[in-house]
């Protein structure tokens, strides 16, 4: 645990509190500032490291034109693309904004809204019990994959998309079995059960798939080459780049590294741009539409690392996926595009922004996910259902409304 100067200081007062026959009154906030200004530095902390990193762009990495909206008239949702970008606080768009000199794709959004994403217990979120919510409209203990402690088991929104006629789709920049896609996709009590995990994606209600992890479908303790075991399910499989790009469908999987794809400054720059495109062609000849989910998945590694370059790069990685679904959504007037994200990592502050410079300094409070509620953007019909500040549950409550599911 970190010791910081006030919280010294507060322990401080606190202790003269409970040792004095009649009550202090509480010190006033001028006293507090006029006692922190006397503190001695603390020594450098060990366990979470304080430090400012910084991202500068010589030049705009994007333009962001103006979105021409849909004008037809209004049409019933068809289509849903639900953007998760883990991770992803408001720090860390504003971060990506700054660095793009000023604009982001996300502020095309026609609603904004607030996610409290406190798990079953009130404490802080991991992005399996994040996830859950968002996929089953039920709060979780961390770690947990559409069930809750009671074993109770969670159906998720994919479900019902197939229910209805859609197909459905997941593009992540993680492993297919890590805890956000695995949310929306299987059950199992334990995020870290990859191999079980990948198991359980064999009765998955999921169409396409586009991710990382290979390895926990062919390297198995239990020797099962389970991209076989797809196929003779009728699913195309691609394990290179040039393999997705020839995916035709209708149902086709797409594991693109071993372990998790690569940072975005060392992966293809296609990858995300490559997944994107394939599942709305592959997903969109579906006559009654579909659910595609897209995670900008390592804007939460940038966080845990406390690299504000790797986190402002995966922002806007995930910013231009937001702008393909915007303007997929314009063209058609049918498609409901919600961004949004399980948590935030890092406590992700920026001490200095200079959106002319495209440069960013930040400070990360912690290494950790926190408490701090999360944007949401949403774009198409039914965006308006989601202004206001809310739980993360309701993200999924709110999506069925917009649908008219039951
Ligand atoms: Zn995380």
């Amino acid at each position: 645990m970190t010791i910081r100067p006030y919280a010294l200081l507060l322990s401080g007062f606190s202790l003269q509190l409970a040792h004095a026959q009649t009550p202090a009154p509480a010190p006033s906030r001028s006293v507090i500032i006029e006692a922190l200004k006397h503190q001695p530095t603390p020594p450098p902390a060990t366990e979470v490291p304080l430090y400012k990193t910084q991202y500068e762009a010589p030049q705009a990495a994007y333009t962001v034109p103006p979105l021409a909206p849909y004008k037809g008239p209004r049409k019933p949702i068809k289509n849903v693309i639900f953007m998760i970008g883990d991770g992803m606080g408001p720090a860390q768009v504003m971060g990506g904004l700054l660095a793009n000199h000023g604009q982001l794709f996300m502020q095309q959004a026609q609603a904004t809204g607030l996610s409290l994403t406190q798990n079953q217990y009130g404490k802080i979120t991991d992005s399996a019990a994040g996830a859950t919510a968002m996929a089953t409209g039920h709060k979780t203990y961390n770690a947990a994959l559409a069930i809750d402690s009671a074993g109770h088991e969670f159906r998720s929104i994919m479900h019902d998309a197939r229910a209805h006629g859609k197909a459905t789709g997941m593009v992540v920049g993680c492993e297919l079995t890590d805890a956000t896609p695995a949310a929306f996709a299987i059950v199992h009590p334990d995020r870290n059960d990859h191999e079980a995990i990948a198991a359980k994606y064999l009765s998955a209600p999921i169409d396409f798939m586009y991710a990382g992890g290979l390895q926990y479908f062919t390297q198995r303790k239990d020797q099962q080459n389970l991209l076989t075991a797809w196929q003779r399910q009728g699913y195309q499989v691609a394990t290179t780049p040039a393999e997705a790009a020839a995916l035709t469908g209708p149902k086709a999987v797409a594991l693109l590294a071993p372990g998790g794809p690569k940072p975005v400054a060392e992966r293809t720059a296609a990858y995300m741009r490559q997944g994107v495109d394939k599942a709305l062609e592959i997903l969109g000849r579906n006559k009654d539409g579909f659910f595609l989910m897209i995670e900008g998945s390592q804007i939460d590694d940038a966080g845990h690392f406390n690299n504000t370059t790797y986190n402002v790069q995966e922002v806007l990685d995930f910013d231009q996926q937001v702008g393909r679904a915007f303007a997929f959504a314009a063209a058609n007037g049918e498609t409901l595009v919600i961004v949004t994200a399980d948590h935030e990592t890092g406590g992700y502050s920026l001490v200095e922004g200079d959106s002319q410079a495209g440069k960013v300094v930040a400070n990360f409070a912690s290494n950790k996910h926190t408490a701090v509620m999360v944007p949401v953007f949403a774009y198409g019909p039914g965006s308006e259902l989601f202004t206001g500040m809310y739980q993360n549950t309701d993200l999924y409550f709110r999506l069925k409304k917009a649908l008219g599911w039951k």
